[in-house]
């Protein structure tokens, strides 16, 4: 299966995909994990996307789509695929369909959309900029910027889904393990 693990910024997607891909064998593709590894590595592609992160805005759909079938590519044969933080835009969305159609002959099967308030995002963001080392987790303003993003931007994927019927809300707010257990139970 490929599962679309959904949601805001500081929605939990990253926690929650890190115990998933462990319990059911999948493998876990973080789009800010891989960016955020090419900008420490100094590659290309890290210097292209830095200046995006740094402001709390999208990197372009280009660099961000070939990026994620290069990462796909190198695991073809595993249980699964949990895509977090990816697809963020339409196109992402349409490309990632074409993809998995025509190079693997799959599909998304789900998308789990973890449902968190925004000031409640704004408080775990912050909190988490303390320890995360993350430049984007440290200024309010750059926050406030990620989510309106995820709104202008991101929210309107739920309705892509939603019309093909594969789209799933989980509530976002509670202990680590009884929101792994709601994500879990997706997953038969
Ligand atoms: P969060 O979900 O907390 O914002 P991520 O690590 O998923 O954290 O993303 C960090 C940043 O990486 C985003 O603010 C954005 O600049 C960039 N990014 C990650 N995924 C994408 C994507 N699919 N499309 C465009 N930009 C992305």
């Amino acid at each position: 299966m490929n599962i679309v693990l959904f949601g805001p910024p500081g929605a939990g997607k990253g926690t929650q995909a890190v115990k998933l891909a462990e319990k059911f064998n999948y493998i876990h593709l973080s789009t800010g994990d891989i960016f955020r590894k090419n900008i420490k590595e100094n590659t290309a592609l890290g210097k292209k996307a830095s200046a995006y992160m740094a402001k709390g805005e999208l990197v372009p759909d280009e660099l961000t789509i070939k990026m994620l079938e290069d990462a796909a590519n190198e695991n073809p044969d595993a249980n699964g695929i949990i895509f977090d933080g990816f697809p963020r835009t339409i196109a992402q969305a349409k490309a990632l369909d074409s993809f998995l159609k025509d190079q693997k002959g799959q599909k998304v099967d789900k998308m789990l959309s973890l449902e968190v308030e925004d000031e409640e995002l704004i408080k775990r963001l912050l909190e988490r900029g303390i320890t995360s080392g993350r430049p984007d987790d440290a200024d309010e303003g750059i926050i406030r910027n990620r989510i309106n993003e995820y709104n202008k931007k991101t929210a309107p994927l739920k309705n892509y889904y939603e019309d093909q019927g594969k789209c799933v809300e989980i509530v976002g707010v509670g202990g680590i393990d009884e929101i792994f257990n709601r994500l879990a139970s997706e997953f038969a």
